[in-house]
């Protein structure tokens, strides 16, 4: 972007859906570390920047689950916020273990601010300010943050029972109107998805209310750029807007991409606008004080590494437990693959992005699944609870005798997938299972943050 006289530069640099991931695959490259690194660098050369994170940032990876029963020690905000990051949104997945928990995590928080102007306690207050004014380099940031308005839905009741979630679209329109004669460059960071193409306005999904982008471009006034998450989809662009132009990113998963919203400023209105995507790369070049707060994300990192391989003392009562209340069933059926269950054997139990189904199948037809299930996996690991002649055997004249049920519905983790005949699933929702089982049953390492 080439500046003429009287006319200046701004950029807000965008993560997204980053799940606890320091870093993706064996190369070390994306993650927490690669995007905060390629920003950092970035940021080196312009004097009006901002880091936003849009949410989803706290659990979802080997290191989310391990750190998962912290709460003012966990060290991830603090983290990134040493590594530069201006304001947060929360995501759904940022209230798993609940409002007061994210809110305490929050809290330990120094100069990055928390933003969302549509979730509120029961009294009609907001749980974090609706938006933040940041001034750098001589222009004056506005920063709305807003989630899906199906949080509750994706959340577990007691995590989110004492909280209301407003629309989104109302809720933003009041707080842009608000905003935009006090700011330069209006910004909303929203931890919700594309229902439709931003551009066309072509619809690319059923409009549930989950995702709500193309509307919020489409029907808020004021708006300069939009960063948008959680469908771990990749965008970007510029779109018609309410009001005129607007640029948009959506940087994927787990630190894939960087968004930038590069705005062109002439005597403090925004002339130009872009949304792009990089691809981030761990830069070895850090100054020491960036270097000190990449050392905490990879030493937590380490640690959960390390908890991985110990003993979970979790055992397969308990999961038939755990599941069956978690997925309302009275039986399952399960894989585990030895009878020492370490954290990385329940991770590799319940692979994500659904780690369970629940099926429903005539009782007859499971019986013969299972005879087969049983007879491959023999070295162990099919192990059934509600179901079996033990539970239904009924007592005709004075003898027992099994009756399998007409219909038997079950829950089974996903490497019994093979076993299973697939045209019986009934549903599967994602779910974080490592997450929820090592919070549920969890002992901690005592893992000081550093
Ligand atoms: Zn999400």
């Amino acid at each position: 972007m080439s500046m003429g006289p009287g006319e200046c530069e701004a950029v807000v640099f965008a993560t997204s859906d980053l799940h606890a991931h320091v870093w993706r695959g064996q190369t070390r490259t994306m993650g927490m570390a690669g995007a905060a690194t390629h920003i950092g660098e970035a940021r080196s050369s312009i004097a009006a920047s901002l880091w936003v994170d849009n949410g989803d940032t706290l659990t979802g990876s080997r290191l989310g689950a391990h750190l998962s029963g912290r709460a003012e020690r966990h060290p991830l905000l603090p983290a990134l916020e040493a590594l530069g990051l201006d304001v947060g949104v929360p995501g759904n997945h940022d209230f798993d273990h609940g409002a007061d928990l994210l809110n305490r995590r929050v809290d330990a928080l120094r100069t990055a601010c928390y933003v969302c102007c549509n979730v509120v306690d029961a009294a009609g207050s907001t749980l974090f300010a609706p938006s933040a004014v940041l001034e750098r380099g001589g222009v004056r940031f506005g920063v709305i943050g807003a989630v899906t308005g199906h949080l509750q839905r994706l959340t577990r009741y007691s995590s989110v029972a004492g909280v209301r979630v407003l629309d989104p679209v109302d809720t933003v329109t009041s707080e842009a109107i608000r905003l935009r004669d006090l700011v330069d460059v209006l910004v909303l960071s929203y931890h919700g998805g594309l229902e439709a193409d931003p551009e066309s306005g072509r619809p690319w999904e059923y409009d549930t209310g989950e995702n709500q982008g193309q509307r919020l471009m489409a029907s808020v006034s004021g708006l300069d750029g939009v960063i948008l998450g959680h469908q771990h989809r990749t965008a970007a662009g510029v779109a018609a807007g309410a009001s005129g132009p607007v640029a948009y990113v959506q940087p994927g998963y787990g630190g894939e991409r960087v968004g930038t919203l590069r705005f062109g400023l002439r005597d403090g209105r925004v002339v130009h606008r872009e949304g792009r995507l990089s691809s981030p790369e761990v830069c070895a070049t850090a100054t020491p004080s960036r270097q000190r707060a990449m050392s905490r994300l990879t030493t937590a990192w380490e640690r959960s590494e390390k908890w991985a391989d110990q003993p979970s003392a979790v055992d397969g009562e308990q999961m038939h437990r755990l599941l069956q209340k978690r997925m309302s069933v009275s039986a399952s059926v399960l894989y585990l693959p030895s009878r020492v269950l370490s954290w990385r054997d329940l991770e590799r139990a319940f692979p994500g992005p659904l780690g369970t189904q629940v099926y429903q199948m005539p009782g007859e037809e499971l019986i013969a699944v299972l005879r087969e299930a049983g007879a491959v996996a023999s070295s162990g690991g099919v192990v059934t609870d509600g179901i079996g002649p033990e539970c239904w055997s009924v007592s005709i004249r004075g003898v027992d005798v099994a009756v399998p049920p007409a219909h038997v519905e079950f829950v089974a983790n996903v490497p019994l997938d093979w076993a299973l005949p697939q045209g019986r699933v009934q549903r599967a929702e994602p779910h974080d299972w490592l997450d929820d089982i090592a919070s549920t049953f969890g002992r901690f390492l005592d893992a000081d943050s550093g």
